[in-house]
């Protein structure tokens, strides 16, 4: 028996500072790429033949860093007392993301989420 992983993404630009890391403490911002990575068991797929669908993966992705678009993340709330940094980034969206995705079907469980702050520089965050 197997079981399948679903990957969509979405992207947000938004600035940062993160204190006292070198030249990340002075005011920047990055264009994120954010991928959430979704598990279904083979069993779970639909009478399509789908396990979920890609723009749902994609909806409850935009839908986890809609209010960090065009933001200054420092001020947001999930960050008010922790800086901004790419792993935290991706832990708040991982929670975010995993409350939306059980909304639409309990079949389907996010395994990950991976944040990129630049091209060349990705993140993974995966609960234990
Ligand atoms: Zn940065």
């Amino acid at each position: 028996m197997g079981y399948y992983t679903l990957a969509a993404e979405a992207g947000f630009s938004a600035a940062h500072r993160l204190p006292d890391v070198d030249q990340c403490d002075r005011l920047h911002g990055h264009n994120w790429r954010i991928r959430l990575t979704v598990q279904i068991d083979e069993t779970d797929l639909n009478q399509a033949g789908m396990g979920i669908d890609f723009r749902q993966i994609e909806a409850v992705a935009e839908e986890a860093v809609a209010d960090f678009d065009h933001s200054y993340l420092n001020d947001l709330e999930p960050f008010r007392d922790t800086a901004p940094t790419a792993e935290r980034l991706a832990k708040v969206i991982y929670e975010r993301a995993a409350l939306g995705l059980a909304s639409i079907t309990p079949a389907a469980s996010l395994v990950e989420v991976e944040a990129w702050e630049m091209s060349n520089y990705r993140v993974t965050y995966r609960p234990v």
